[in-house]
């Protein structure tokens, strides 16, 4: 390599290697810009590790389907799952449930992993995809308080696909199959609450709580349709990282004798890969708040594998103070922190810290697909 790292001595290279090996040398990407080579784990965004991703791997490598997980669009049951009216996230988990592809006890032990096959609620038979959400007594009685009032009769299947399939034949009525896949998604739920922190909820409050967020996904729907304003000019809007693989936004809101600190981490691309919010009991100036809000953004992205980001405020005067000790970027407009503002802005209203990892809160997916369709 030339002792400044920009390029490979050919040379060298041709002499002391077949020409095989020196292609091969030469497939190895130098990196443009003088920093440390670190690991990276080409399967997830961040590049850290995670279990999450490896067993997806697993689950297409398995299946013989790696790099092609793309669903025939023609199934019906696709396009009645993927075209719902229900959050992204019921979606995805729908969908994965129908495919069989979570980690349920029975698919973990049948994949080779060392762990008990059992329900781990009841212990009375194997967890398969349709004893966790139809036969076991907590998801019984979930179906029977449910808006979906689903008898024994309605819950007998072959198989939770083949149940799937017919369900979607029957829910003919306004939101019907809407509340079926919310409440799939919460029959997982309330299975991971109890599996992982030995947590239980009431049927009631449950069924409540879904209900409730269906509605709010709904009015949001709404809001969305009603005329946007017109773009932003361009250095209004959120730009890409330049500096480093990714951008952390951060923004305080301020309330009396209260601030709503919010950030967000992004990639290139645009998408979300980690927000968070809090709120915090304290009198303070604005730029004491906004000072707050760079240290919760910085702390959480650091303790979550993002090591290189690019920091952005929209308070100039913290940003002329931090300029003096660290690379930061220049402070931007309101208008490019629009989606971070929104975090902060609802962290007030929120009873407790939420971090949301690889997903995003409802409420600022408009705002972050509209800075997405504005990247140019
Ligand atoms: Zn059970």
């Amino acid at each position: 390599m030339e002792s400044d790292g920009g390029g490979w001595r050919n040379d060298e290279l041709m002499q002391a290697l077949t020409d095989e090996e020196t292609a091969a040398v030469h497939r190895v990407y130098l990196a443009a810009s003088d920093q440390h080579d670190f690991l990276m784990w080409e399967h997830t965004k961040s590049g850290d590790f995670t279990v999450r991703s490896a067993y997806h791997l697993e689950m297409q490598r398995q299946s013989g389907n790696e790099g092609a997980s793309t669903p025939d669009p023609k199934t019906p049951l696709w396009k009645r799952i993927w075209g719902a009216g229900v959050p992204q996230r019921v979606k995805n988990l729908v969908w994965r449930a129908m495919r069989n592809a979570l980690p349920t006890m029975h698919t973990l032990a049948s994949r080779g992993v060392p762990i008990d096959p059992r329900c781990p609620r009841c212990g009375e038979s194997a967890e398969t995809m349709e004893h966790l959400v139809l036969q076991c007594e907590d998801s019984k009685m979930l179906w029977l308080t449910s808006p979906a009032r689903l008898s024994d009769e309605n819950r007998e299947c072959e198989s939770f696909t083949e149940w799937c399939i017919t369900m979607s034949k029957k829910c003919t009525m306004h939101r019907a199959w809407e509340i079926l896949m919310m409440f799939i998604w919460k029959a997982w739920s309330l299975r991971n609450m109890w599996t992982f922190e030995r947590k239980r909820v009431s049927t009631r409050i449950a069924c409540d709580k879904t209900m409730m967020l269906l509605g709010e996904y709904e009015a949001a729907l709404v809001r969305d349709e009603t005329p946007k304003p017109p773009i932003e000019p361009q250095e209004c809007r959120w730009q890409t990282p330049t500096l480093a693989p990714y951008k952390l936004n951060i923004d305080a809101a301020v309330r009396e004798g209260m601030i709503g600190l919010g950030m967000v981490v992004r990639d290139r691309e645009g998408d979300t890969l980690m927000t968070a919010g809090r709120k915090v009991a304290t009198d303070c100036l604005a730029l004491q708040a906004e000072a707050e809000a760079m240290y919760f953004g910085l702390t959480y992205a650091f303790d979550a594998g993002y090591r290189s980001v690019e920091a952005e405020s929209d308070c100039l005067q913290l940003v002329q103070l931090l300029r003096t000790e660290h690379r930061m970027r220049n402070a931007t407009q309101r208008p490019c922190n629009k989606v971070v503002h929104a975090i902060a802005r609802s962290s007030l209203s929120m009873s407790e810290e939420t971090v949301w990892m690889d997903d995003q809160p409802d409420n600022i997916s408009a705002l972050v697909t509209s800075d997405k369709a504005s990247l140019s």
